[in-house]
């Protein structure tokens, strides 16, 4: 008999629907998919998988023989906060796709920097037609804070469309045609040569408040910030105030200390800051659960729990 997976998504989800059908169909041979709540008492107690999206960390709780749990999403830190540490191992999703699609959003986003397109959207605003110098890619250095699945893809197809990329990692790394940093030295160093900073790394103790005032003195006149990793990696004060004081030109955010931004947030209307609802790299349905099902068969064949999180380093 296949075994029953408890799905358990956030409770207000719009694509429950969606997901509960795709899971559905790319679990088929391997296992029953079944919300939480239409469990057995026996399906409870057995269950040593589930798949969770920001779930309530109560029902996670309610599954005594838990192993593991797939998240649907890349960033984990709040299942990390709400999961006891001696609770089921965490596996994050790690999926090709999604790097693809964030480094494409990194691509596009940097472009409109390089491009000078929130100078130009302003000039329209006031009818002024007014050329401004442009540069090469090569002659513009990208700098990617985190080196992971994203960081890198991110990296490597901004090097492929010309600009210069530096990199920055916790552990020492080497990547192709990019001048890689790692410790508190290479951030600043980084900051000081980038002329646009993206960051990437996961909300960690050891990340969480990483720019702030100092940081952004650290960066380059007139640089440029793109975060599409956590809110609070970034200090939303010492950023605006970088901003006001002219040292920073433009901020692409796209995650923030509170989600959604709140209406009288003054990000909203800054006119150096250009305000995106979380889009940078969506899960997609399809390939994502394609790869939770990979992940749930190689359980299942050999009882290895695919690669999870590390609770002491926070990611
Ligand atoms: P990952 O594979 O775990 O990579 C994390 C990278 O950050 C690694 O290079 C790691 O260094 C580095 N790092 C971690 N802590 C650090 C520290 N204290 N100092 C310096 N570097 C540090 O993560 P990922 O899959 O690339 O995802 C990154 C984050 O993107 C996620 O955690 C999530 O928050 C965010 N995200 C956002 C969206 C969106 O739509 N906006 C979508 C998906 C994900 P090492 O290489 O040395 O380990």
């Amino acid at each position: 008999m296949k075994p029953v997976v408890p799905f358990i998504p956030e409770a207000h989800s719009h694509e429950r629907d969606a997901w509960q059908q795709e899971l559905s169909r790319s679990l088929s041979d391997l296992a029953e998919l079944k919300p939480f709540e239409s469990l057995s008492e026996e399906e409870r107690l057995a269950a040593r998988v589930a798949i969770v999206a920001n779930p309530d960390p109560a029902k996670v709780a309610a599954l005594p023989s838990l192993v593991w749990v797939q998240s649907l999403w890349a960033g984990v830190e709040r299942l990390m906060s709400e999961l006891p540490e001696d609770g089921p191992l965490i596996v994050r999703l790690a999926d090709p796709q999604m790097a693809e699609t964030m480094s494409e959003a990194v691509l596009a986003w940097t472009l409109y920097l390089h491009r000078d397109m929130p100078r130009y959207m302003h000039q329209q605003r006031q009818g002024v037609w007014q050329e401004h110098f442009l540069k090469t890619p090569a002659e513009r250095t990208v700098g990617v804070l985190g080196l992971g699945n994203l960081g890198t893809a991110s990296a490597q197809r901004l090097r492929a469309n010309g600009f210069t990329v530096t990199g920055w990692s916790r552990s020492e790394k080497a990547l192709d045609g990019v001048r890689c940093f790692h410790g508190a030295e290479g951030l600043k160093q980084l900051l000081g040569e980038a002329d646009v900073v993206v960051v990437l790394v996961p909300l960690t103790d050891g990340t969480r408040g990483l720019l702030g005032k100092d940081e952004f003195n650290a960066c380059k006149e007139n640089a440029a910030i793109i975060n599409f990793a956590r809110g609070p990696v970034i200090e939303t004060g010492a950023l605006i105030g970088a901003l006001d004081a002219e040292h920073l030109s433009h901020a692409v955010l796209d995650v923030f200390d509170q989600e959604p931004l709140p209406t009288d947030s003054p990000l909203w209307r800054h006119k150096k800051i250009t305000v995106l609802p979380h889009i940078s790299a969506p899960t997609i349905i399809s390939t994502a659960s394609r790869l939770v099902a990979r992940n749930l068969e190689t359980f299942l064949e050999t009882g290895t729990v695919p690669d999870h999180v590390d609770r002491k380093r926070g990611y």
